[in-house]
């Protein structure tokens, strides 16, 4: 066994082997892979292993494309062929409208990643799949590439083609501890020695948390138990004459695929079980929980109605195994938060289909820093401190019960919450506030207009519509107050802050004392990274803040930039301040009577930082908006963020101060171009691809990203962000639809909503550079209907800020 590695894989399921198998196809030979039993001996062996390209967002589709061409090559491979029924087709099944929108739109997402959907009726459903009956169904979503594999060939094969590339394996070789060395270096300590390391990777499936635990981490990651089980021959599927497509259900909770000449069918049932809460046997290798069948009477009933040639079959065989969950459903795959040189690959409830992928992008993430499309969606550092295993657990059976019942726009499901709350949640629950969650904090979406008011999910404008139409009325007509819980705060001390946040700006940082700013930092590719607003404070504070979750993020990053020679602390506020937003033409007047200040336009103009009382409570306010009127940004310590609350309530009363949510933020912010991070703002994109040009200083100094930047520009832009307005009034356009020109895709939406203040409905979409000019008439896809639209000027409400100055 080798005693030197640049990087340690542990854990040699689909996980593992994909990323080994990457590393190599990146350039890295050095490399290996530690196993404590066999290849594929923890869930990897026992899995359905279904093949599908069907994903939430770009990424995910993306990745999933990787799978099926990578599984495609390797079953064509002449001299170690596998298993691979590549393209058997599968349906995902509706019987609602609204699920029906759901696949339409998601159909017009993965066109802009090449992958063709189809959405179907019921008779065309029963067409394709001779098995099932068409009652209580609408249609459903075609998938023409949806397979199955043989799991334990997949790993032999990725295992073969490492090895062949220099990488080594070292089976029965159990991970005992992990220990960081002052350079950040590992020594991975093993049954039969020690190996030195760079980098190392958690990939150990359902053991994630026993790794986890030796580098003094613990992930956000629950086991359940899940079942399927194998049928006797199906004559039916015989006479077919070709093999059954694959269906999964939502209607049921089912899944099914051919297996041989019979049915492979399992089961999301709501009775379900998380399994090793309290540890796992040590001896669990290749192993299965014991069947119990009783559990999943719920679901299987549904099965048995939609194909009935069940009922008439016996079963052979029942698989009862583990299968890990995180908080939302999706894996984590990149930096380990908190920790130097340790990546993930973790928390793959469908690692089988996915793991190709995931392998690809983690690969890429260790060689080169970052993957080739933006990987915020499955980074395990979108959840901060709440990411605890009692509620990872309680959204692990959540998403376990829903596990094809995708979330609706504005959906946000009930388990775990209120996880993160301020001292206002119950005062604005009494209100009547409908709540989101924003990397678990409570966040008001809007207050609700009657106690028995309630929102009908879909993709579609629904009744909250007017409601957030009075709100925008409200707010520009008079005032209004909304909380943005979780907003994400450092500070930052010492005397080399400013050029600290120099180097890692790429634009104009403000030095002088009460002034704020925007300012972006890139990575060394020169693509967008992170937004922050820096605000200087009065007493050589720095503030830094940035998006709800992005805490563990860009704390990792400003933390990996810092040398010893700085002289800057960085300590997070997030969790000690709520900011509370006073917007409107009477908010000035609202905090006047709150605080003794001189608060004139004159005296505190844009862009300003004051610290000051709110009534009896101290607080930090900053002149800046997102909604495009006169507003005021007023972070309290949480201690006395009621008292402020109450103080600025009395005061609104006399100019009908109204509180409103993040709906109406949402609304008002892309009137005035305004973006957020994660959703327009992407890694996938340069500043001025983004149409940050306003925000870089190529000119200033040395910064992170800026000799990649400048030969991007000269380079010409890839995409670029434009503004839409959308003939419609139906539905707004989402993130991921496709931006079409004579059936081609020549974008994807980012962003988009009602504009109530312009009256128009509006969309961010990065489009080909050709078609960004203003004027240009273009078709969003929008749940299934080609819509037209106009690029027009970016902010189209007060396009002179001359509210915000007012
Ligand atoms: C019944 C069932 C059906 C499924 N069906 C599908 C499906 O149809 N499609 C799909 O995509 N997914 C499916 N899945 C999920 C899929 O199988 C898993 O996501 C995937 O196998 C997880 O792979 P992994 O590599 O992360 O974990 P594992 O396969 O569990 O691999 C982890 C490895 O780490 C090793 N390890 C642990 N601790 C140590 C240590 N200390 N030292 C060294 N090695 C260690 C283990 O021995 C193990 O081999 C299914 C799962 C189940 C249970």
């Amino acid at each position: 066994m080798k005693s030197q590695a640049r990087v340690v894989v542990i854990g040699g399921g689909i996980a593992g082997c994909s990323t080994l198998y990457h590393l190599t196809q990146e350039g890295w030979a050095d490399v290996v892979l530690v196993e404590r039993d066999e290849l594929t001996s923890g869930t990897t062996w026992h899995s359905a292993a279904q093949v599908t390209n069907f994903g939430m967002n770009q990424t995910m589709v993306g990745l999933k494309s990787h799978s099926i061409a990578l599984y495609k090559a390797l079953s064509e491979d002449p001299e170690y062929p596998i298993n691979y029924h590549h393209a058997d087709g599968g349906i995902r099944l509706a019987n609602t409208a609204a699920q029906m929108d759901g696949y339409r739109h998601f159909a017009s997402m993965a066109k802009g990643m090449g992958v063709e959907f189809e959405v179907i009726d019921a008779a065309e459903c029963a067409r394709r799949h001779p098995l099932i009956s068409t009652d209580n169904l609408l249609g459903g979503l075609w998938d023409p590439l949806d397979g199955d594999i043989d799991p334990a060939q997949l790993c032999q094969a990725l295992a073969r083609r490492a090895r062949l590339a220099g990488a080594e394996i070292y089976r029965h070789t159990a991970v005992t501890d992990l220990i960081q060395k002052p350079d950040n270096s590992w020594v991975v300590q093993t049954e039969h020695g020690t190996i030195e390391c760079d980098i190392v990777v958690n990939a150990a499936g359902y053991r994630v948390n026993e790794i986890g635990a030796m580098m003094g981490v613990h992930h956000p990651v629950v086991s359940m138990e899940h079942q399927y089980f194998l049928t006797e021959d199906i004559p039916a599927i015989k006479e077919a004459g070709h093999r059954m497509p694959l269906l999964r259900c939502p209607i049921s909770d089912y899944y099914c695929r051919q297996e041989k000449n019979g049915l492979l069918v399992g089961f999301y049932e709501q009775d379900c079980k998380t399994w090793g809460m309290d540890g796992i046997d040590p001896h669990f290798t290749n192993a299965l929980c014991p069947d119990d069948l009783d559990r999943v009477t719920d679901v299987l009933e549904g099965a048995f109605a939609r194909m009935p040639a069940l009922t008439e079959t016996g079963i052979h065989t029942v698989v009862n195994g583990p299968i890990t969950y995180t908080i939302d459903g999706a894996p984590l795959v990149g930096p380990i938060p908190g920790k130097r040189n340790a990546f993930c690959i973790i928390g793959l409830r469908a690692g089988l289909g996915e793991g190709g992928g995931h392998g690809w992008l983690l690969a890429q993430q260790i060689v080169h820093g970052e993957a080739c499309y933006d990987t915020w969606c499955i980074d395990p550092r979108r959840f901060t401190g709440h990411a605890n295993v009692e509620l990872t657990a309680l959204k692990a059976v959540e998403d376990y019960q829903n596990e094809f019942r995708f979330h609706f726009l504005h959906e946000h499901r009930p388990a775990g919450r209120p996880a993160k709350t301020t001292p206002l949640t119950p005062v604005l629950a009494a209100e009547g506030a409908a709540f989101s969650v924003v990397n678990g904090w409570e966040r008001v979406d809007y207050i609700k207009p009657a106690p028995d008011f309630h929102e009908t999910h879909g993709f579609r404008f629904n009744e909250v519509f007017d409601v957030v139409a009075r709100d925008v009325v409200a707010i520009q007509g008079s005032a209004g107050i909304c909380e943005v819980s979780g907003f994400n705060r450092f500070a930052l001390t010492g005397s080399g802050v400013h050029d600290f946040l120099d180097r890692m700006i790429c634009g104009h940082v403000p030095r002088s004392v009460g002034r704020v700013g925007l300012g972006y930092l890139l990575n060394h590719d020169g693509m967008l990274k992170a937004e922050a607003t820096i605000a200087n404070l009065p007493d050589g504070e720095v503030w830094y803040g940035s998006a709800a979750a992005s805490e563990f993020h860009d704390m990792d990053w400003l933390q990996m930039h810092l040398g010893p020679d700085n002289n800057v602390q960085i300590q997070s506020l997030t969790n000690d301040y709520t900011a509370l937003v006073l917007a409107g033409p009477r908010s000035r007047d609202i905090l006047s009577a709150v605080s003794r200040e001189d608060w004139s336009a004159d005296a505190f103009p844009w862009l300003r930082v004051r610290r000051c009382f709110v009534g009896i409570a101290p607080a930090v306010v900053m002149s800046v908006s997102f909604s495009g009127e006169l507003a005021y940004e007023i972070h309290v310590p949480n201690n006395q963020l009621y008292a402020a609350w109450l103080a600025l309530g009395a005061a609104g009363a006399d100019h009908g101060l109204h509180v409103f949510g993040a709906r109406a933020v949402e609304s008002m912010r892309l009137e005035k171009g305004y973006l957020h991070w994660k959703a327009d703002i992407l890694t996938e994109f340069d500043p001025f691809e983004t149409g940050l040009d306003r925000f870089v200083r190529l000119d200033k100094g040395p910064f992170i990203g800026r000799d990649a930047l400048r030969q991007r520009q000269q380079n010409g832009p890839h995409r670029r962000l434009v503004t839409l307005r959308i003939d419609a009034d139906v539905a707004p356009a989402h993130a991921g639809s496709s931006v079409v020109l004579n059936d081609g895709v020549v974008g994807t939406v980012t962003s988009g909503d009602w504009g109530h203040r312009v009256g128009m409905n509006l969309a961010y979409a990065f489009v080909e550079p050709e078609f960004s000019t203003i004027g240009t008439a273009l078709n969003v896809d929008i749940v299934g209907a080609p819509t037209p639209s106009v690029v027009i000027a970016s902010g189209p409400y007060d396009p002179q800020n001359s509210r915000v100055r007012a």
